[in-house]
């Protein structure tokens, strides 16, 4: 039996992982779990799953749910404090962190510390700091699985191999919610557009990532600690279908991929029981004759800035990425928010990155307070 912890328990991952947990409950079993704000499905999921511990985001959600419901053998903890113990939670052998942004930092790093393997999607916590999170990982020896889909095909078509054998890797990239129009044609574009995904339903966050692009540049961030990889050998091409999850190359030209329809519990699942492979229903069965034709596509860099400035940021490093990461939460942040439009996310991003003094090698204070003085610079032009 696996115990979890499973931060952000009411999110797109979240669900999707309690999902997985269902469908195995000889396996593993939720022991801590935390959300945000939303104390209806907060409530299903203690309900239905019995943590032992729950964090919430702030002390007014935390009255407002104990308000709610009477918790019997449920303790109720929040803030930052509280999300760092739940991922600290003595009981649990795995860190699910599923929460959305930088916010997930410490609460990775505390997990690593007691010893306990992370199954990362998380994506913005090894952006603002992988050289952090990675020296720790080492040091500590545990294991930080990829949930992020392209990182998990990685993870997968890498399996076996020794890793001085590789020559590239290359993301795929479904292009978003706009991929077929010009940089002209997104003028105005309005929320709910960008917020319309073809291929997958996941939060709003990472969707309107999905549509700059920026999505893909956090991910070669990601890849590039994950698999201890340089940025020239980590490409990205486009693919519409989002069947193909990710390639290896050899250095014999060989290429390694993983496919299957598109669906977050394959790598959720994958996460968890690595290194077995458990049975999983409800993903529907690839039939590559029912997909009939893929399609692959070079990757405009002046069409999908954002993706060429996070190479960028990752090239040089130091606290820049920090910059990147915090830059788009927040701009991201405003565009959901109907201030600013979808265009000006990049260009906000862009003038952080202008204006930040790089910092080499920074430790864990100086990337907040990059992240925070990312973050006011953001807001202070909004
Ligand atoms: P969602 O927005 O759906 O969920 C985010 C979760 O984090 C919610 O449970 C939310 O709680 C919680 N949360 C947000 N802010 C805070 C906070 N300040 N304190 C505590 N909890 C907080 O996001 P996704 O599930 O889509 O994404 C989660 C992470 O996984 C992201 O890093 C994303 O990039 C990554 N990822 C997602 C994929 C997907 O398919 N969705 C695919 C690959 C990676 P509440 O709603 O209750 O306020
Ligand atoms: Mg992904």
């Amino acid at each position: 039996m696996k115990n979890i912890t499973l931060l952000g328990a009411t999110g797109s991952i979240g669900t999707q992982t309690l999902e997985v947990v269902e469908q195995h409950p000889d396996r593993f079993n939720i022991t801590a779990i935390s959300f945000g704000q939303n104390i209806g499905r907060g409530i299903e999921i203690i309900k239905r799953f019995r943590p032992k511990l729950v964090a919430v985001k702030n002390n007014q959600v935390k009255n407002d749910l104990l308000h709610a419901c009477t918790l019997e053998d449920t303790r109720v903890v929040s803030g930052l404090e509280g999300l760092i113990e739940a991922a600290v939670y003595p009981e649990s052998d795995i860190l699910v962190n599923a929460v959305m942004g930088s916010i997930g930092l410490k609460p990775t790093l505390a997990a690593i510390n007691t010893g306990k393997d992370i199954a990362i999607a998380n994506k913005e916590t090894l952006v603002t700091a992988g050289h952090i999170v990675m020296n720790k990982v080492n040091e500590k020896g545990v294991r930080l699985l990829p949930v992020d889909s392209e990182h998990s095909a990685i993870f997968q078509s890498i399996e076996g191999h020794r890793k001085q054998d590789v020559s590239r890797l290359i993301l795929t990239a479904s292009g978003g919610s706009f991929r077929d129009r010009s940089r002209e044609e997104l003028t105005g574009v309005t929320v709910e557009e960008a917020l319309n995904h073809p291929n997958w339903s996941m939060g709003a966050k990472i969707t309107v990532d999905s549509a700059t692009l920026m999505n893909k540049g956090l991910e070669v961030i990601e890849a590039h600690w994950l698999f201890d990889m340089p940025y020239e050998k980590i490409d990205v091409v486009i693919h519409k279908e989002s069947i193909v999850h990710s390639l290896v190359e050899y250095h014999d030209k060989s290429v390694i991929a993983q496919l299957g329809n598109p669906d977050m519990k394959g790598p959720i699942q994958y996460a968890l029981s690595y290194p077995e492979r458990l049975e999983l229903e409800d993903v529907k069965r690839l039939n590559l004759w029912e997909a009939g034709t893929l399609h692959f596509q070079k990757v405009d860099m002046n069409r999908f800035k954002s993706l060429s400035l996070a190479y960028n940021a990752g090239q040089i490093g130091g606290s820049l990425p920090t910059v990147l990461n915090a830059a788009n939460e927040a701009a991201v942040g405003h565009f959901l928010e109907g201030r600013i439009d979808f265009l000006e996310i990049e260009s906000l991003v862009e003038a952080a990155l202008e204006g930040h003094k790089v910092i080499k090698d920074p430790d864990l204070e100086a990337i907040e307070e990059a992240d925070r003085e990312t973050r006011r610079f953001i807001n202070d032009r909004v």
